[in-house]
């Protein structure tokens, strides 16, 4: 704090000492008080001599010793005062000199930053500890060498090309900021840097100075920070298609689930053997229907129909053989009736169907037109066989049981009746 008060009552001062010994300096200023000092000690010593009667030699001696003395303290005022100022002000600004190049010294001396000099042939004329710690050099050892020796070849004719064209046509543009490039270790290793050169002149030469930092570790940082990056977007990626493979993995098994899910369905509504609908599904359907005769006043109808004496087929062509006219029988009715009519097997050789007609009539003579198709119908094998058919209406005021039971009782009575007929109630 006490250095930096008498810094500044200094620097108050100075202005003022400055302005005083510029006054003094004036050459005319100076001029004119030398004349009129030496012309007031020549009257002022003439007229005191002229006081005493001396003869003409003395007198000249006399006067010029007056004068001499009556000017000596004028020339003390202005002349020695200018003299001591001069000596006292060189000797602060020499101090100052030396400070400012003392700090200045200690500054490049221990920046981190490496700090070169190089004159305009490339040769380094002056460098700071730090580029010698950067470099692996000995100061000395770097100093009067070419620049290039920093710097790895293809760079370092690159390097001199650069610079004897800059000074040829000043094109080439001098590195203002900080640019990365590549430097040389004195034992050979190759390192990343980072250079910012300025151009100066200096007791009128050319100087460039270069600012130099080892930016190694900073780049061992971005590659590893670089590589870290990878390795995790790798990770991610890898995840990414493990999880979309066991996403279609899933999706796969959950469409394999639903297929079978569907075929379980399908066989809980199917006939195993002749592959149209089974009891429970027909069930299911009668009860719909029911329900929308009771509500929309529709009239579906029944027909029943029983295989004739299929016990004999049995027993002359085999069980398998009577399933396989089962299956016939099926598919050969199937294509007979309309999509949207419900066929299934009721059980063993009995088959039953709902379809869609305006009365009984219309059911009478789909009934009459199946009977005719299986009649005339070559069975593989077996041949011809025929079935004997119960045809109903479905009232408002039938339940599925009753209904079933009308059906039935109409089927026997065409076998009743000599079997192959269409009983209609
Ligand atoms: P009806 O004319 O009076 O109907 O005489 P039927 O011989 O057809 O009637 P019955 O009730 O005496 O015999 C039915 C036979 O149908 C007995 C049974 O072995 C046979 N059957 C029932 N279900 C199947 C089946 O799934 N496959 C085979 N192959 N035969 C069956
Ligand atoms: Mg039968
Ligand atoms: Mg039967």
């Amino acid at each position: 704090m006490g250095d930096g008060n008498e810094e500044q009552e200094r620097d108050k001062k100075i202005p003022s000492e400055r302005r005083v010994s510029r006054r003094q300096r004036s050459p005319v200023r100076i001029f004119l008080i030398l004349s009129a000092s030496v012309l007031l000690s020549g009257i002022v010593a003439q007229q005191t001599l002229r006081l005493f009667a001396l003869p003409t030699e003395e007198a000249i001696v006399l006067n010029l010793a007056l004068q001499i003395f009556l000017l000596l303290p004028i020339f003390h005022l202005f002349f020695f005062r200018i003299l001591v100022h001069y000596i006292v002000e060189f000797g602060r600004s020499t101090a100052d000199l030396q400070d400012n190049a003392a700090r200045l010294a200690a500054i490049v001396d221990t920046v981190f930053d490496g700090i070169v000099v190089i004159d305009e042939r490339g040769i380094i004329r002056d460098a700071n500890p730090a580029t010698a710690k950067i470099f692996g050099f000995a100061v000395a050892e770097m100093i009067g060498q070419k620049v290039n020796l920093l710097m790895p070849e293809p760079y370092r004719s690159q390097h001199d090309r650069y610079l004897a064209n800059y000074l040829r046509t000043g094109e080439t543009k001098i590195i203002g900021i900080g640019r990365e490039l590549i430097g040389q270790r004195k034992n050979g290793e190759i390192f990343p840097i980072e250079l910012a050169v300025t151009e100066m002149y200096l007791h009128g030469e050319r100087k460039f100075v270069g600012t130099i930092l080892d930016i190694s570790k900073r780049k061992e940082a971005e590659e590893l920070l670089r590589r870290t990056n990878e390795a995790l977007e790798q990770r991610v990626q890898q995840r990414t298609s493990e999880l979309a493979k066991m996403n279609l993995d899933l999706s796969s098994e959950i469409a394999e689930r639903k297929l079978i899910e569907k075929k379980l369905e399908l066989q809980a509504r199917t006939d195993d053997l002749t592959g149209v609908c089974n009891r429970r599904q027909f069930d299911v359907a009668l009860e719909m229907e029911l329900e929308r005769v009771r509500r929309y006043h529709s009239t579906p109808l029944l027909i029943m129909f029983d295989i004739d004496h299929f016990k004999q087929i049995n027993d002359v062509y085999g069980h398998q053989q009577g399933d396989a006219i089962l299956k016939e029988l099926a598919r050969l009715v199937s294509q007979e009736i309309r999509v949207n009519d419900i066929f299934a097997r009721w059980g063993g050789e009995e088959f039953i169907l709902i379809v869609f007609e305006n009365d009984l009539d219309g059911a009478r003579l789909i009934a009459e037109k199946l009977k005719a198709a299986i009649e005339g119908h070559a069975f593989p094998r077996v041949g011809h066989i025929t079935c004997s058919f119960g045809v109903t209406a479905c009232g408002a005021e039938d339940d599925a049981s009753a209904l079933m039971s009308r059906v039935d009782k109409l089927m026997y009575l065409a076998k009743e009746r000599g079997r192959n007929r269409v009983e209609v109630q």
